[in-house]
């Protein structure tokens, strides 16, 4: 059935099209471009009706899965143009092949990667004027699969849309390379073993809402979770994975099921290693991460994820106390991965892991 399938293209007219949004003040995901990609999915017909269309509002049955029981699932990219003005990706194939898996621990179909990557290529290129050209901003892609078929019992949806919607969105540190403020839960969890931690899916980030709303309100930007049966050890940081600088190791939580694997992650201890950094993935808990920083030996934090590419860590707060990392400044290993990943992305740097392609 994939073989077949068929993109078409329908395109806005010219009187249709939308003011784009000033570079400096583009913020995240507030934009959306003219063009989106869809496709929709039943028993009878597998994938079929691609299109590439004017970005339009969805007619769905109230009764749709997706509104009662969250059989949705999603992806995030950025599409970046090179200072030779071609339009990069960053390792994308990675991000369908996750979306795919996601797809079957949430029992919904798989996506035809070879067919969405050319339909986001060709959506690419139709709105690649949309792709911010200043320093540090480029173009959001947020792929996303719900079920809609109209019915109210727990079962998998026997329909679904697959849509890509592009966001310009503005360098996420507008105001410099700034260490973020984090708030460690003790007394909620993001995800549990065995559960669907590990599967980019719409209910784990409802689910977190209210402890990082909580964590806002006391003046920090984002949650560093413990994991759900011991509360004891590091997980991840709001939607990013986390790593720390402790010694001459650097160190990450190892992917059991609980953690999101981000392709950011995978890609710093990549580099890492290539830069003979000693890389260690394994269990760390929030006491030995509070000791070492009490004794001087933790001397970086970062989290990892396509938004920020690299965050550093200035400061924990942890049971009623604040620590502070590296005095509050970004470490050497922080600023040198996000230098080269940033250069990476945009195609300035060499490529040694063949990362980035190229649209068109
Ligand atoms: C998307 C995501 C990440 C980061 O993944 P990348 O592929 O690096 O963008 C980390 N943790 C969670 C919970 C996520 O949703």
């Amino acid at each position: 059935m994939w073989e077949d399938l068929e993109v078409t293209l329908e395109k806005i007219s010219e009187d249709q099209r939308k003011v784009k949004p000033a570079q400096d003040s583009l913020g995240f995901g507030q934009h959306f471009t003219d063009h989106m990609f869809l496709m929709k999915w039943n028993q009878e017909l597998g994938w079929h009706d691609a299109k590439i269309c004017p970005y339009q509002n969805f007619v769905l049955d109230p009764a749709s899965v997706v509104f009662h029981y969250g059989q949705a699932i999603f992806e995030g990219l950025k599409a970046y143009k090179g200072k030779d003005g071609q339009v990069y990706l960053f390792r994308p194939e990675d991000n369908i092949e996750r979306m795919n898996s996601s797809a079957v621990r949430m029992c919904m179909p798989r996506l035809p990667v070879d067919k969405v990557m050319k339909s986001l290529k060709g959506l690419l290129y139709l709105e690649k004027d949309w792709i911010p050209t200043s320093e540090g901003a480029t173009l959001y892609i947020r792929p996303t699969m719900i079920g809609t078929e109209p019915f109210l019992g727990v079962r998998p949806s026997k329909e679904y849309y697959f849509f890509i919607i592009l966001s310009p969105v503005g360098a996420y540190y507008s105001e410099g390379f700034n260490p973020t403020k984090i708030f460690v839960s003790d007394e909620h969890v993001r995800a549990v073993k065995g559960g669907v931690g590990h599967v980019k899916t719409a209910g784990n980030y409802a689910a977190s809402l209210y402890t990082s709303e909580m964590a806002k309100k006391k003046g920090y930007t984002q949650v560093l979770w413990l994991d759900a049966c011991e509360h004891k050890y590091i997980e991840e940081v709001g939607t990013s994975n986390i790593f720390f600088k402790i010694g001459d190791e650097l160190i990450t939580p190892p992917l059991e099921g609980s953690i999101l694997g981000g392709i950011t992650r995978n890609s710093v201890l990549q580099l890492t290693e290539k830069w003979g950094v000693k890389t260690v993935e394994r269990k760390i808990t929030i006491d030995e991460v509070l000791s070492a920083i009490r004794d001087g030996s933790l001397t970086e934090a970062f989290g990892t994820g396509t938004a920020a590419v690299i965050s550093p860590v200035g400061e924990l707060y942890f049971k009623e106390e604040s620590y502070l990392i590296n005095n509050g400044v970004t470490g050497e290993l922080s600023q040198r991965l996000f230098d080269e990943l940033q250069s990476i992305q945009a195609g300035q740097a060499e490529d040694p892991f063949n990362w980035v392609v190229r649209v068109g």
